[in-house]
């Protein structure tokens, strides 16, 4: 094959972390040049917010080219020339917080808050420093599945401190107005609501803030992934089809949204017996892993259902917390993120 068919064919193997498309179809590869002689120049345009990632792509380009017999020379320019969405609003960022992370799921039900707390602890016990913001307004569950239940407080009636609980900080809706959202706050009332809690929580320094969205694909998904700058986004999904296509759903927004996609969790995977300790695979085993190959993600993780996943959660101290074979699923699901991420 000559090297004008060779050289897009290997870039067209590397993703653009951004839009999850081949670089070359996403138009982050830019003037590309062969001459006779085999040398290849291209630019790389990255955007500003996804520098590192555009590092690592420019790293894998050089070493997938040095590998093809014929090329002299690779010049390559990193450029921070490309916009995200002409018609997106800028996204911001949370002072001294490293990385910001959805938990998302296409609907209610699923496992994604047990899956948010669970994920958020296993980070913490990696020595992080970790927040957990529990962004389910209409239903939070953040003060059952840690047992919290004192109101916040402030300083100096602006900005809100976080509760301290099982090594995270965490704010809930749960905890300022209660569990019982009102039901007049519709819209635009809870978008604003819930960018003001993200940015009005004094925070502090932090590695990770994980937010657990509420469920589907609204506008509080919506507005939130277009205004808050976001390293990337887990999707909850059971086996059934119905989850899944809903999980498709979800994963579709992510994507137009430009919002880096850190792969698929499938939840309730299988039956873990609490009694003989066997497993049975109570859904039709292996459809989300499929599915998540043809859609270009990652399976992060199956996690079993068992009980005690659940009866941690209602005494209000996550499994992830304790020394269990049901948290090895959490720690390692930690682990695969962070290196994700870094
Ligand atoms: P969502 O946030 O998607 O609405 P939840 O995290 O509240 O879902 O979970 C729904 C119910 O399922 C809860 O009772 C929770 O304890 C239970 N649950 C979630 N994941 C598991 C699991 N892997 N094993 C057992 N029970 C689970």
């Amino acid at each position: 094959m000559s090297l004008e068919l060779l050289v897009p064919a290997t870039l067209k193997t590397l993703i653009d972390p951004l839009s999850q498309k081949d670089i070359i179809s996403a138009g982050v590869v830019q003037g590309l040049t062969i001459t006779h002689e085999g040398k290849v120049s291209f630019s790389l345009e990255v955007n500003t917010e996804y520098m590192k990632e555009g590092i690592k792509l420019k790293e894998k380009a050089e070493s997938l080219l040095s590998q093809i017999q014929g090329i002299s020379g690779i010049q390559i320019a990193l450029t921070t020339q490309r916009k995200v969405h002409s018609n997106t609003p800028l996204r911001k960022g949370i002072p001294e917080v490293k990385h910001i992370i959805a938990v998302a799921s296409g609907k209610g039900g699923v496992g994604k808050s047990t899956t948010a707390v669970n994920l958020a602890s296993a980070l913490a016990q990696l020595n992080l420093k970790v927040g957990l913001l529990d962004g389910d307004i209409y239903g939070p569950s953040l003060p059952r599945l840690l047992g919290i239940s004192q109101k916040p407080t402030s300083d100096d009636g602006k900005m809100i401190n976080p509760i301290i609980a099982h090594g995270l900080k965490c704010m809930s809706f749960g905890l300022m107005i209660g569990e019982k959202m009102p039901a007049i706050w519709r819209g635009p009332m809870v978008q604003s609501a819930f960018q003001q809690i993200l940015w009005q929580v004094k925070w502090g320094e932090l590695d990770i803030l994980v937010l657990d969205l509420p469920p589907g694909t609204g506008d509080i998904q919506l507005t939130l992934s277009q205004r808050v700058l976001l390293s990337g986004v887990i999707i909850i999904s059971t086996p059934q089809d119905l989850a899944l296509a809903d999980a498709r759903r979800g994963l579709e927004m992510f994507r137009k949204l430009e919002i880096p996609i850190l792969g698929l969790v499938e939840n309730m995977s299988y039956f873990l017996c609490p009694h003989c300790k066997g497993r049975s695979e109570i859904f039709e085993h292996g459809g989300v892993r499929k599915e998540a190959q043809s859609l270009g993600i990652r399976l992060l993780a199956e996690i079993p259902l068992h009980m005690a996943i659940r009866e941690a959660s209602e005494k209000g101290t996550p499994i992830a917390n304790s020394e269990t074979p049901e948290s090895m699923v959490y720690h390692a699901l930690a682990q695969k993120i962070w290196e994700n991420l870094n």
